[in-house]
This record gives C-alpha cells, structure tokens and sequence, in this order.
C-alpha cells in the first residue's frame, strides 16, 4: 500500500478521524487525531510534533541535561501505510503508525523504526532475515483508591476459573484485534492473581512489533470499559510474579523460505549461526539489559528463582536462563526472556539484534548450556559456573550499556545519548524519594 493507497482506503472505509501515532523512547503510544479535512496533508507530509516530546521520561517530565529542548524544533510523524486499521471500537476512526521524519521530509536516526530497519538491512546484507513472536504477560487492576490497586482475581497458574472469569472481556479483545489483522496465537491466565498473558503470532520484526503495540493498545481500552486496569507494569508488587516481555527469535535465509535456527539434527539444539547469534546475546547481555529493562522497577522483577533471568546463560527448556531454546524439534528456536513491557519495542529489538549479529559476524563461541535451576545456585556457585549476574539496578545497566559500543551504534547516536538520559533522570527522581517502606521500617524505630 502506498500513499495514494491509503487515501483511497480512508474514503472507501468512512473514515471521519485518523489517530497518527507514534511510540516514544519510553515505549508510550503518542498521538493527534486528524479530522478529514487534514488527511491528506497527514498522510502526504506526516502530522507535526516537537522533537523535545522525546526528551521527556515517564511521569512528563523532561530530563536533564535534555538534547532536545525548546528550540529543537519538529519531527514529522508519517503514516506508514501498511499499518493503517480502523479501530473496531470507535466510529469512523482508523489509526496508522508512522516512521518519524525530519522537518524536510529526510529519514531520521532518532526514528527507532528506522534504525530496526537498518538493522534489518545489515542482516539482509549477510544474507539472513528475523521472525520474531512477542510474548506479553501482564495484569489486570481494580482501582480502589487514588494510587490503590487490588489484582482483579486471585485465580492461579492457566486456571480455567480465571479465563472464565473475564470471558466478555477477552472475547472482545480477541474480535477487535482479528478485525485489526492481528492474530492472538494464545492468551491465558498467568501465575499470579490478575496476571495475564497473551502472544501474538510470528512474524517479520516490524509486523510482529506493530501487533503488540497494537495488542497494548486495544487490550488497555477493553479492560478499561470492562472497569479495569491493565498494567504491564515490570514488578507491581514484591510478592507477586512480574510481568515479562519474551522475544521469541528465528533466524532465516534471506527470503524468509528456510529456517536456519536449529541444528543440524533433531537432537543439536542450535546451528552454528543459532549459536554465535546466542553468544553474541551473552556477550552484550548486561548492556541488553539497560535497554530491554529500561526502569527502576524493571530490577525488581529480575530476581533469582522467580522464572524471570538474573544469570547470563542459556539453556534448553530452562525458563531460569536468559536465552532459552524452547525445547528440541520443531521447538528450537531462541527465546530472550530479560525485557519487559516497559520498554520500546523497536529499540529493544534492534539492540538485541545487534548483538546477534554482532556475535555471527565475529563467530563468538557458545558456552555449554545451564541445564538447572541456575536461580538457586548460590552466588559462589553460579559464579564458578561461569553464570555471571545480569545488572542489579538500572544504574549499572546504564554503564553497561554506555560502554557498549556494539549495542549503541546499534541504536544510532542520537536514540542512545537521549535513552541514557532519559533513563538515568527518571532514576535520579526515584533516588531521591522517599518510600512507604522507609517510613514503615525506620520512621517508629529512631
Ligand atoms: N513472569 C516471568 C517473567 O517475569 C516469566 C514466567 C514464564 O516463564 O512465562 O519473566
Ligand atoms: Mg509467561
């Protein structure tokens, strides 16, 4: 589909209102409604934004030392036509994602679709292709008071009572995402009260990603008329499971006809390409770690024994490793089980695809497999194995990632410079509050 496509398919759908949309460094959909007097303009030129929107962290504040400011002038939002979808739940609306442009209409670095296209090219350019399936868990919330939550079920673990439960609402979700093109291979109830999951199906990078934005999206609205609250929040709480963000990655020729992922025989979990990409995930995995697990909270859901990766390793079968070959088969493809939904999908992706590529190019060895629960082993132990600790806290994350010089050019200078600042000043705010915790425990006892 191209521009003129899209013109005509607005006018043949009925479409009154278009929602430009773009997703911010911090992984936020951002948007204008366009009016139909406005579409062409909005589809030909894009729709105008200031650059400096993507200075700001979360909680809308813009951060320090910001390269972008109030003289940085505009970025232009630009409808990607393929990604055009009216929204099933609001009359005579579409919505359609963009590639961020400069104010002459020139490609942008600071455009994170832009640079997973670049990487993408890079990987044509070796002769390879990605598939990618996003696997989402999250959480649905009552809201009881200002800033009070309670799981909306205390169903466990694939409990049938908790599908039932919410029925009306994942059948609407499952209706309006099929009407939008997207596909929910699965969706189910997690482990812990409220908590979720749902995948959508494989596919190349950029649809796959544009499924789960959209899957965000719509399952927000849905829960949000059904009077809920769906969090995709990395830890809400210490004692309940955190919601992941699997990557599930295949590695393909260049036409995307062969899968080049497993090993030779059925019982040879990885090819060599398989194996250098996974090495090149290890090597770089602490700067992954910064990118995939962008604030501080994400670090709470990191935590040992609790299914979510705090080791470097991989393994086959073994939900405790940071990459994980499903199973043998038709299951082995790789898995990269540290991100969270708290970050931006297309940066996310392109880093960890960097990595890869980085490791097939320079041919790094695999090291052996994790077949336990590395989780359990005790820091002597894992760390005699070989099994280093993911970082702790974003703060280290961020170092890592700054001395990463794979995974920033990766990224292109402009999208890791502001991430890093972005990030680290929403961790300064959070260092210097002071939490409930703290009043709890000292505030009586001195
Ligand atoms: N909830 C876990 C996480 O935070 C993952 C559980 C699972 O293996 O699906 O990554
Ligand atoms: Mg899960």
């Amino acid at each position: 589909m191209d521009t003129d496509d899209l013109l005509k398919r607005l006018e043949r759908d009925g479409v009154e209102n278009l929602w430009v949309i773009y997703h911010d460094y911090s992984g936020r959909s951002a948007a204008k409604t366009v009016p139909i007097e406005g579409f062409a303009s909005a589809v030909e030129r894009g729709v105008v934004f200031a650059v400096a929107n993507l200075s700001f962290r979360l909680g809308d504040h813009q951060s320090e030392g910001a390269t972008f400011l109030a003289d940085s002038g505009d970025f232009f939002a630009l409808p990607v036509p393929e990604t055009y979808s009216l929204i099933p739940y609001h009359t005579a609306t579409a919505r359609v994602y963009t590639t961020m442009r400069k104010d002459d209409g020139a490609v942008w670095d600071g455009c994170p679709r832009t640079r997973l296209l670049k990487l993408l090219n890079d990987y044509a350019a070796a002769g390879l292709s990605i598939k990618v399936g996003l696997e989402p868990e999250f959480m649905l919330f009552e809201q009881i008071g200002e800033n009070e939550y309670r799981p909306a079920d205390k169903d466990g673990m694939f409990v049938l009572a908790g599908l039932d439960r919410h029925y009306p609402l994942w059948d609407k979700l499952i209706r309006n995402l099929r009407d939008m093109g997207v596909t929910i291979e699965q969706l189910g109830k997690e482990y812990g009260p409220g908590q979720y999951e749902g995948t959508t199906l494989y596919d190349s990078p950029l649809k796959a990603i544009d499924d789960y934005l959209t899957f965000k999206e719509v399952l927000r609205a849905c829960a949000r008329d059904a009077g809920y609250i769906a969090s995709f929040m990395p830890k809400p709480y210490e004692h309940l499971p955190g919601n992941g963000l699997h990557l599930h990655i295949s590695l393909w020729n260049e036409d995307g006809t062969q899968d080049l992922t497993p090993g030779a025989r059925d019982d040879i979990p990885l090819s060599t390409t398989g194996e250098h990409f996974v090495a090149g995930l290890l090597t770089h995995a602490r700067a992954l770690t910064g990118v995939g697990c962008p604030i501080a909270n994400s670090y709470k859901r990191l935590q040992p024994g609790s299914w979510a990766p705090a080791h470097i390793c991989w393994g086959v079968g073994n939900r405790a490793a940071l990459v994980r070959v499903p199973g043998m088969g038709t299951r082995r493809h790789i898995e990269f089980r540290s991100g969270d939904n708290a970050a931006n999908p297309f940066i996310h992706l392109t880093a960890v695809l960097a990595a890869g590529l980085d490791g097939i190019i320079n041919q790094t060895q695999i090291p052996p497999p994790a077949n336990d629960d590395v989780g359990h082993l005790s820091n002597e132990e894992a760390k005699a194995r070989g099994f280093d600790l993911l970082p702790r806290s974003l703060s280290d994350a961020m170092t890592a990632l700054e001395d990463d010089a794979v995974v920033c050019e990766g990224l292109g200078s402009i999208i890791s410079t502001e991430f890093l600042k972005i990030k680290r000043s929403e961790y300064d705010a959070y260092k210097l509050h002071v939490h409930p915790w703290e009043r709890q425990i000292y505030l009586e006892a001195l």
